[in-house]
């Protein structure tokens, strides 16, 4: 079987993840990301191939079909999931991250159960909203949703591995790569 680790990361939006996984990167190179595929259209900063697979609905849906995700999830209106093939392909040269949500962590457990879950949490929910409220791309409505799909994310964490709390990146990152480095192989 494929040797590297399959390292789940979740955390509501706003929480800091997407910050904490690139320190975590340039900690340690040798790191891969698995790159979902999403419907969601890109922001500004984003790349396809590098942040996300930007598809249409109707190749994600014939994706489906194909059999070619390990996971996936329709959460904020759009579908988001993991490309089979990529994840297992970066696992055969190493420890493989990926950033998804519950619905989408609870599928691997199950098509994985030797993965790992791990759940990063805001310092308070108060930081949480101040946070979410600091990106730019979300309006209030947006807002809402994503506060209140964070209050039900944030309530799945129990059955995680590990709960990790986001008071500082570098802190956090350093962290989750211990806890990475005690995982047996
Ligand atoms: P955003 O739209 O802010 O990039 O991501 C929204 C949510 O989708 C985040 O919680 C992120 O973890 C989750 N997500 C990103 N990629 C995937 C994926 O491939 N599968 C699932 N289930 N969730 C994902």
């Amino acid at each position: 079987m494929s040797k590297g680790k399959l390292v789940v990361i979740s955390g509501a939006s706003g929480v800091g993840k997407g910050t904490v996984l690139g320190r975590m990167m340039e900690k340690r190179e040798d790191l891969s990301f698995s790159v979902s595929a999403t419907t969601r259209p890109p922001r500004p900063n984003e790349i396809d191939g590098v942040h996300y697979y930007f598809v249409t609905k109707e190749r994600f849906e014939e994706m489906i079909r194909e059999g070619a995700f390990l996971e996936y999830d329709s959460h904020n209106t759009y579908y988001y999931g993991t490309p089979r093939r990529q994840a297992e392909e970066k696992m055969e040269r190493g420890d493989v991250l990926l950033d998804i949500e519950p619905n989408g962590a609870r599928q691997v457990k199950q098509a994985a159960p030797e993965a790992t879950l791990i759940f990063i949490m805001p310092p308070s929910r108060e930081e949480l909203e101040r946070r979410l409220r600091g990106r730019g791309d979300t309006s209030e409505d947006q807002i809402a949703m994503r506060l209140k799909r964070a209050v039900w994310e944030m309530e799945q964490r129990w059955w995680y591995d590990y709960i990790v709390v986001n008071d500082d990146a570098d802190r956090c990152a350093e962290e989750i790569l211990n806890i990475i480095a005690k995982l047996k192989d």
